[in-house]
């Protein structure tokens, strides 16, 4: 499927010079939305994946339907303040801001094997700050699955030593 047809550039959002990636038109597309989210799928079946975990919010947009379809479990990454138990917590820098993520310090166990799914990866912070997370807690990344990769900004250098999907490239 040529997925790209049901991405919208939006320029100068939200920032000056970043061109923004909006996903919702595929998201919109039952058809594409399904098709996304079985390549991904396909790709984790062979990968004795435990549990998807995924960065807030676009994350979940695809992370919980691979979870659901492979009939394991979601651990979402949040921003702090969010989740409402004990946590862990990693700060990290974005293509356009700051941020810190968290997780919940019992969402996985040690030595479970992880899927960790994103909408995008700009500058791999976001990816790099979510893989720490997983592993401070003992997990281990057997994947990393993207919509949209953008290879300008040099993510996947972030990504050497993962095995990684990603759907689209710009
Ligand atoms: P990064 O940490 O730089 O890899 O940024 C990844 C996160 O920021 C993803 O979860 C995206 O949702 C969002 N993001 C960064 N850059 C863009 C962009 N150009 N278009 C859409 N979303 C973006």
């Amino acid at each position: 499927m040529d997925y790209k047809q049901h991405i919208e550039i939006v320029e100068n959002y939200p920032k000056e010079g970043i061109q923004f990636k909006d996903i919702t038109p595929l998201m919109n597309n039952g058809e594409a939305y399904r098709a996304a989210v079985n390549d991904i799928v396909e790709y984790a079946k062979d990968k004795e994946v435990d549990i998807v975990v995924g960065p807030e919010a676009r994350g979940f947009i695809i992370g919980c339907p691979v979870s659901y379809a492979l009939g394991i479990g979601f651990a979402p990454v949040r921003k702090e303040g969010k989740l409402p138990r004990e946590v862990i917590k990693v700060d990290y820098g974005l293509e356009y801001g700051t941020n810190v993520l968290t997780i919940h310090k019992d969402a996985i166990k040690p030595g479970q094997r992880v899927l960790i799914t994103d909408d995008l990866l700009a500058t791999g912070g976001t990816i790099e700050a979510t893989i720490k997370l997983v592993e401070e807690l003992g997990g281990i990344v057997a994947g990393c699955a993207f919509l949209i990769e953008l290879s300008y900004l040099d993510g996947m250098d972030k990504l050497k030593d993962y095995d990684v999907l990603t759907l689209m490239k710009y």
